[in-house]
Order: C-alpha cells, then sequence, then structure tokens
C-alpha cells in the first residue's frame, strides 16, 4: 500500500529538512515542490524574463522539464542545488508562483509524480490541491524569528551574508504574498495537523510525525 504525506507550511519552519528526514527513514521519495518554483524562477532571471509578464512565465513553464530524481532535482536535464537558494529567488519566487497559469502545469506534474507512488511531499499547496487525499497532513509552523535564522544559517552556508532583518522582513513578505494571492493561497488544511517547531529539534518532530504515521 501506497502513503503520501503532505507538508505544507511558511517559509522556513524547516518543512523541507524534515520531510527528507521522514522520506529516508520511510524509505519513500521526497518531493520537494519549492524548489521546482523556484527553478522557474532561476530560469527567468537567467533569460531577463520580468516576473509581472504572465504570458511569458507561463510559457517558459510551458517549455522547461523539470524531473526529480532520487530526490535531486533537475531541470532540463541539468541538475541544481544552491543556485535556487539565492536570495534573487527568494525574493522573486512568489510572484511567479501566484501566476495560476504556473501552478497548474506545477501542480499537474506533483500529482503525476505523487501517483501510484509513496512520498512525502512539501510545500503550500499539498494537503489542499496536490494531494487532497494525502494520508497524513502535517501544518508546520515556528515563530518569525526562528524562522529567519534558519535561513539566515543556510544563506550563510551558501556563502551570502545577509542581514538577518533584511531576511526577517523577505520572509514576512513571502509569506504575506503566498497567503494573500488568489488561486490555491498558503493555508491549512482542514485536517491538517499543526506542529510547531519553535524550540523543537528536529528529530523530535521527525518522530512524532512518523508515530503519526505508524497509528
Ligand atoms: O518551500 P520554499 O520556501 O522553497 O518555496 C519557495 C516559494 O515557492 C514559496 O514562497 C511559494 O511562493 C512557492 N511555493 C508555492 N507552492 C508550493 C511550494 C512553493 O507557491 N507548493
Amino acid at each position: 500500500n501506497n502513503i503520501q504525506i503532505a507538508i505544507d507550511g511558511p517559509a522556513g519552519a524547516g518543512k523541507s529538512t524534515i520531510a527528507k528526514k521522514i522520506a529516508e527513514s520511510l524509505d519513500i521519495t521526497y518531493i520537494d515542490t519549492g524548489a521546482m518554483y523556484r527553478a522557474l524562477t532561476y530560469k527567468a532571471i537567467m533569460n531577463n524574463i520580468s516576473m509581472y509578464n504572465h504570458e511569458e512565465i507561463i510559457q517558459l513553464a510551458a517549455n522547461t522539464d523539470i524531473n526529480i530524481n532520487k530526490g535531486e532535482l533537475y531541470v532540463d536535464a541539468k541538475y541544481v542545488k544552491d543556485e535556487i537558494r539565492s536570495q534573487g529567488v527568494n525574493d522573486h519566487v512568489s510572484y511567479i508562483a501566484q501566476i495560476p497559469g504556473v501552478r497548474k502545469i506545477l501542480v499537474k506534474l506533483q500529482k503525476k509524480i505523487a501517483l501510484g507512488n509513496s512520498v512525502v511531499m512539501d510545500g503550500r499547496d499539498i494537503g489542499t490541491f496536490v494531494l487532497p487525499d494525502a494520508d497524513i497532513k502535517i501544518f508546520l509552523t515556528a515563530s518569525i524569528e526562528e524562522r529567519a535564522y534558519r535561513r539566515y544559517s543556510e544563506l550563510l552556508k551558501q556563502g551570502e551574508n545577509i542581514d538577518l532583518k533584511d531576511i526577517e522582513k523577505s520572509i514576512v513578505e513571502r509569506d504575506r504574498i503566498d497567503t494573500e494571492r488568489e488561486y490555491a493561497p498558503l493555508v491549512k488544511a482542514e485536517d491538517a495537523i499543526i506542529i510547531d517547531t519553535t524550540g523543537l529539534n528536529i528529530d523530535e518532530v521527525v518522530e512524532r510525525i512518523i508515530n503519526l504515521i505508524m497509528k
């Protein structure tokens, strides 16, 4: 029997770290849907396409080949990693993710990947749109201070030293756009379980979710 786990929540709540660990421990596929929106944003920036030019962005989405193999992302057959996590991408991605035509293309792909497979998928609309029948839905949150600090540490590891206050502002703005967009906004699914990860260590959260699955 396949198992499908949906993890949603605001930026920096620890979704990807936790989803990855759950996937490892259950030996199932991890799908980072944020990485797909990021990859498209990165490609738009590289091609000098304005994020306000919805027609061209939708064209770009339709003409981009996105694959996930063993949890790693490939865009147009090229392996991508850190380049989609830059502050430049952070600052643009929510504008691109609010375009319904873009979401329709990516959600279709996400559903296709999940079909007939055991997956843990993280994003903003997984429990509501992508996997509405998931076996378990988690809504991860954490205080804004902790979320900003986590992003700060991530960026620092990549060699980007950005002021913590600026990161906090950029996260608040991204959450605002994600929550206020008209089509498929960031919202807790009715049947999702909320876990606040502030002050919790990763393994505690992973264990809690795995216990919920095993019940
Ligand atoms: O999860 P991550 O922070 O990498 O996501 C980057 C952005 O992609 C989010 O801020 C949001 O705008 C968009 N996103 C989305 N729906 C998803 C996953 C990500 O709109 N399922």
